[in-house]
């Protein structure tokens, strides 16, 4: 039997696997038992051109499953280095995962189409290569509910059963494999493992890749490298601005885990925050608190002077102008982060316009939230909502703060709705919340039962709705549902 004659037909155009061999490992993804579907995102596959139907038959199911090689599939596993928890390693690249290829989507972007989860490869430094389905849906929960928020991300295409299981530390678990979607899969790592290796050429190579790929108009800059590095450090800065906004912890942000595009991507033991704390940690490896919230934009300013450090030699042959220029822009993410961060506080608050004072009335109310534990999410939705108990009402813990705010917006009737409208629109009303993350998981492993994943993916994918304003997807956890640690799981 061929092994091609029953996928989808998806319209490959890949571009990776067209870079010299010392950018990846060419290998198919190894086969499973017995695959069986857990989702498929039909939207998401509509834009790559990919029938949902196709994705859903047997044959579909198998190449989700990396049982059969789709026809124009060049199967792959990228090399990268990085830093994890500040620790050099000269050598990770993809473990577990295969990239199939390339497509490009109704909205002309071109997406990475990768197996999470697909069996062994000679990056796997001993690892099986495989993941279990707990990882799989929390991948495919919050990386929709982040696309539905608004936040660069990457996508879940589909999720299948293996038949399988694989051994981790709480015992034998159902093994799974997500389809992940991404601009791209090129990191901060992939340049550093140029770098290390004292390949210039193939830094060169890949900076042009990615200019040409993600940003075209750097070709056009005096400097291209430089333009790039300014290029990530927006986009960065923007995407750790609006994590901050909504309370996100990734948990891993090694530079393995930086994306060049700017996307949220490797979703391990991230969390939504419950109740406020700027030094909260989740990730269960992150003894250090390296990862806590508010190091956020401090830990992503540390990995773009690592990705400045490789572009230092396309900056300037002199090595004093090239690091002054790199030292230039990598100092400006501050204020772009900062700016980004006001942005999206200030929306978050339903203020319009810009006051020198915005920054202290945010401040003073994360404080108190903290002084509190008053839940992230909630506390926000509260403020445009309003109500008798809530905590802005008289008597209430934010009182006081509600009296600066009212002044900062106006008593006009104008204003309060246009700070009412600002507000709904950027105040989720359901974020995936830890305990019913877990929750999932759980029914899953221990049931089988696939219906708490489905009912918490479709709640987490209309997050402003207000519809799901009395959902017990919105509530936050009861103190006996409070989950403080969230386990890498790979
Ligand atoms: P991550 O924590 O997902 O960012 O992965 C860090 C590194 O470990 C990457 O090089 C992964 O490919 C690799 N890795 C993680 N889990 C596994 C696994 N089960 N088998 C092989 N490699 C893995
Ligand atoms: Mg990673």
């Amino acid at each position: 039997m061929s092994p091609t004659i029953d996928s989808p037909s998806i319209a490959f155009d890949n571009s990776y696997a067209a870079l010299p061999p010392e950018f990846y490992q060419r290998l198919p993804p190894t086969p499973v038992s017995q695959p069986e579907l857990i989702a498929i995102n039909e939207a998401l596959a509509r834009n790559l051109g990919i029938d949902a139907d196709a994705l859903r038959s047997p044959g579909g199911i198998r190449m989700l499953a990396g049982n059969t090689v789709p026809d124009g599939a060049s199967p792959l596993a990228m090399a990268y280095a990085g830093h994890q928890f500040g620790n050099w390693v000269p050598q990770l690249g993809d473990g577990r995962a295969i990239l199939l290829g390339e497509v490009i989507g109704e909205d002309g972007v071109r997406y990475d189409i990768q197996l999470k989860g697909a069996g062994p490869t000679p990056f796997s430094r001993g690892g099986d290569g495989r993941n279990w389905i707990g990882p799989v849906l929390r991948e495919y929960v919050v990386s929709e509910a982040m696309a539905a928020l608004g936040v660069p991300t990457t996508r879940a295409l589909a999720a299948v059963r293996t038949g399988d299981h694989v051994m981790r530390e709480l015992g034998p678990l159902p093994g799974a494999i997500l389809t992940r979607v991404a601009r791209s899969h090129v990191r901060v790592g992939t340049f550093q493992y140029f770098t290390a290796r004292q390949n210039h050429a193939a830094v060169e190579q890949l900076l042009n890749y990615v200019i040409e790929r993600h940003y075209p108009e750097a070709a056009q800059a005096e400097i291209p490298a430089l333009a790039l590095l300014d290029a990530v450090i927006d986009a960065q800065a923007s995407l750790i601005a609006h994590w901050q906004s909504l309370g996100f912890i990734h948990g891993v942000m090694n530079t393995d885990n930086s994306s060049i595009t700017g996307d949220t991507i490797d979703y391990g033991p991230c969390a939504f925050m419950d109740s406020f704390a700027a030094d909260k940690v989740f990730s269960s490896i992150d003894r250090g608190a390296r990862y806590a919230y508010q190091n956020q934009p401090r830990i992503a300013q540390w990995n773009l002077v690592n990705l400045a450090q490789c572009l230092l030699p396309l900056l300037n042959e002199d090595k004093e102008e090239a690091v002054r220029l790199a030292q230039e822009s990598i100092n400006r993410f501050d204020e772009r982060f900062v700016g980004n961060y006001l942005t999206r506080m200030r929306a978050k608050l339903g203020l319009v316009g810009e006051q020198d004072e915005d920054l202290t009335l945010i401040s003073s109310l994360l404080n108190l939230m903290q002084t509190h534990s008053l839940d992230f999410t909630l506390t926000f939705r509260q403020l445009s909502k309003r109500s008798a108990t809530d905590p802005f009402a008289p008597g209430g813990t934010l009182h006081d703060w509600h009296r600066s705010w009212q002044q900062r917006v106006g008593d006009e009737a104008t204003a309060q709705e246009a700070a009412t409208r600002l507000m709904q629109n950027s105040n989720p009303v359901i974020i995936p919340r830890n305990h019913q993350v877990e929750a999932m998981i759980d029914a899953a492993v221990h049931d089988g039962n696939l219906a708490p994943f489905q009912a918490l993916l479709q709640a987490v994918t209309s997050p402003f709705d207000p519809a799901h304003e009395e959902s017990p997807f919105a509530a936050p956890p009861r103190p006996e549902e409070v989950v403080t640690r969230t386990f890498c799981g790979t």
